[in-house]
């Protein structure tokens, strides 16, 4: 419910509520909803975390200076959350202006009236961002993001596109040059067989056009599936060498059979031998031979 994590752009997750209700494509697979089960919590319901972990950010564990990530195990802009738990984790986030708290949400439509109807006034140490995970998602959300108070007035302004589903390249030409983006965040679905595949050349274009427009690009990972360029490089080929000789046992080519026999639906996505499953550990986050993981400004 909280503490350290093993996201890679924040210190701590805090989830001052747990529970939440699927939106769209990237919830299919959501995190929450297969931590809930194994710990026997209703996921569809809001509800306020135990006090402990509702105070977790007053407790020395959290330090002056570390980014904590707001609501993994929820929506904070949720409909569902109550004004009374908005107020008093804004109230905990106001009182640790030392840290700083990054909230990510698909709900911005919601942003606006929970900050009015909750008495709610943006804060220097809280970053807003949405999370859009193709075109479709990604046009919506920017559009509420972007007309709320919350945008105009928050230091950082990001964008997490986790897990990527979709080439986004063409939106985001146009959109990069007319919101101002602080920092985008780009992963693939981590969590098993059944994750869907980041391709190669969808996080390539994302992270060319962020240093086009000289904005902060942190890859956080592949996903399970690692993508294999046509001139694939070193540490690609060390995985191929590696799943052929462990086969089954380190990993399996994308097939079409293979693919449609565990009923995915999504056969196709992913052009045969573009990806193989190696597991979102060993899949890594190296880009075109990179590690990049950059921090915006925060000045
Ligand atoms: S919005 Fe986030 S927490 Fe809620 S269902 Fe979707 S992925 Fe899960």
């Amino acid at each position: 419910m909280g503490l350290n994590t093993k996201i890679e752009w924040c210190d701590h997750t805090w989830s001052p509520t747990i529970g939440c209700s699927k939106v769209s494509e990237a919830c299919n697979n959501c995190y929450m909803f297969r931590w809930a089960k194994r710990a026997g919590i209703d996921p569809h319901t809001v509800h306020r975390a135990s006090d402990k972990v509702f105070r977790l950010p007053l407790s020395k564990k959290i330090k002056s200076g570390d980014k904590v990530f707001v609501c993994s195990l929820s929506d904070f802009w949720h409909e569902g959350m109550l004004p009374k738990d908005r107020r008093d984790a804004w109230d905990i986030m106001e009182q640790r202006s030392d840290v700083t708290f990054l909230i990510l949400t698909k709900r911005p439509e919601n942003i606006d009236i929970a900050m009015k109807e909750n008495g709610l006034r943006p804060l220097p140490n809280i970053w807003c961002g949405i999370t859009a995970e193709n075109t479709r998602c990604w046009v919506q959300r920017m559009k509420c993001f972007s007309e709320t108070e919350l945008y105009r007035q928050s230091p950082v302004r990001f964008v997490s596109i986790e897990p990527m589903l979709g080439d986004m390249t063409m939106i985001l030409k146009h959109d990069l040059a007319r919101h101002d983006i602080d920092w985008i965040i780009v992963g693939g679905e981590s969590g098993g067989i059944e994750s869907r595949p980041l391709k190669y050349e969808w996080a390539e274009d994302v992270r060319k056009l962020a240093s086009h427009y000289n904005i902060p690009f942190f890859m956080k990972q592949w996903g399970a599936w690692q993508p294999l360029r046509q001139d694939a490089g070193e540490i690609e080929q060390n995985i191929v060498d590696k799943c052929l000789s462990n086969d089954i046992k380190y990993g399996k080519w994308i097939e079409d059979d293979f693919y449609r026999a565990r009923g995915t639906g999504i056969s196709g996505f992913c052009a045969p031998s573009h990806s193989i499953y190696v597991g979102a550990k060993n899949a890594g986050a190296v880009i075109n031979g990179e590690l990049i993981q950059e921090f915006p400004n925060e000045n």
